[in-house]
């Protein structure tokens, strides 16, 4: 690939590859955009087939960071890592260890987190050479109740939007996939008086878990999902499960998840959905509540959290804040994220070109 040209094209501020020898560590860092903050954003460990792929995929990402960051209202830009590894061979403390050096070297122009393949004990190894990095076991931890918080706020707006009034009891919902995020989402969802939710799952044990710990919540088939007559369908399994096939048999008029990549193709899909009268919460603003969790541990006082969930709440008026966007340039919710992003990172670039003392 072109690297300088894709970067050019894309507004990419820095890609940083870096080796140890003694570990066999292998990565590429991405900064995208620093204009609101330093990048955040996690670091990904996948047997790449090749750096073609490896460096594709962590500029991708580090682009997709920058827009979560500006439309959670966050000082932070966008980053990632990639580590070129078979997680299986590779992992050690002195392996995460070389890596948090490296992070070290960019002086706090990014600051890493866990993602696929990496997890809160990697990042204490990490935590071991610098500072930046969050997801640090005694500080916010595991993030998947945030980001369920967060969904829970933006299901409420998305109906608020589509029917006029948020009170999570009046309505019914089918959550695909009882993970963390989709477990803690039915619980949410009880909690807020919801009294007809379905479920799907691939996983035996998550199914009986579910079973056990909500027995009002009803198993449906994986295939029977998106075809059930309910308000909301939940995302909060896969990628891509909004694509050609099941946008036709959607029958829910919201579809608002944990799930990242929920559109095949955004363009196409997210336009198809509009189309159909569908509201959708876009997936990078509504699945944000995990990393304003994090953010919160960069805060001078430490993290708390009290106030990272208080904070996350405000994905309820962010997504209602995206649908006007919507509205008023007549494209669809996935776009309209894209504006509200870049909108806030020219208007807070702007204020900037003067120097003030703190
Ligand atoms: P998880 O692996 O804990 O849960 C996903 C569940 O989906 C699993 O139980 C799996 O068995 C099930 N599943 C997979 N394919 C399925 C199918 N076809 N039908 C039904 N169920 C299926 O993952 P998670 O942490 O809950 O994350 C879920 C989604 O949310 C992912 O897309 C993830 O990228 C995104 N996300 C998670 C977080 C977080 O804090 N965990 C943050 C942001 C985004």
């Amino acid at each position: 690939m072109k690297k300088f040209e894709y970067m050019e094209k894309h507004g990419y501020e820095q890609l940083v590859f870096f080796h140890d020898e003694s570990t066999g560590l292998k990565g590429i860092t991405c900064i995208h955009n620093t204009t609101l903050g330093p990048s955040l954003g996690g670091t990904r460990l996948w047997n790449y087939d090749d750096e073609e792929e490896a460096t594709l995929d962590v500029l991708r990402l580090a682009r997709g960071m920058t827009y979560k960051a500006a439309c959670a209202g966050l000082n932070l830009g966008g980053g990632k890592s990639v580590l070129i590894g078979d997680p299986e061979k590779v992992k050690s403390e002195a392996y995460f260890r070389a890596f948090g050096r490296y992070v070290q070297t960019l002086g706090g122009r990014y600051i890493t987190a866990p993602d696929v393949n990496t997890d809160v004990k990697a990042m204490k190894y990490i935590n071991m050479e610098t500072d930046h990095v969050v997801a640090i076991p005694e500080k916010s931890g595991n993030p998947s109740p945030a980001t369920a918080w967060g969904a829970f706020h933006g299901i409420r707006a998305s109906l608020k939007e589509k029917y006029g009034d948020n009170d999570i009891s009046k309505y019914s919902y089918a959550v695909q996939g009882a993970g963390q995020t989709g477990d803690y989402l039915i619980g949410y969802l009880l909690e807020a008086g919801a009294e007809k939710i379905y479920f799907t799952e691939i996983n035996e044990k998550h199914i009986e878990k579910i079973n056990d710990k909500y027995p009002s919540v009803e198993f449906v088939k994986p295939e029977s999902i998106c075809e059930l007559d309910v308000d909301v369908f939940a995302p909060c399994a896969l990628g891509a499960v909004i694509n050609d096939e099941t946008v036709e048999c959607l029958k829910a008029p919201i579809v608002a998840g944990t799930a990242n990549n929920v559109l095949e193709d955004e363009e196409k899909h997210g336009q198809a959905l509009k189309d159909k009268g569908i509201l959708y919460a876009p997936d990078f603003v509504i699945n944000a509540g995990g990393l304003i969790n994090v953010s919160h541990e960069l805060h001078p006082e430490g993290y708390n959290r009290e106030k990272a969930f208080n904070e996350i709440e405000s994905i309820h008026d962010r997504i209602l804040d995206i649908y006007k966007v919507a509205r008023d340039n007549d494209t669809h919710t996935q776009e309209a994220a894209k504006i509200f992003a870049r909108n806030r990172i020219e208007e807070i670039g702007r204020i900037q070109s003067n120097t003030i003392n703190r």
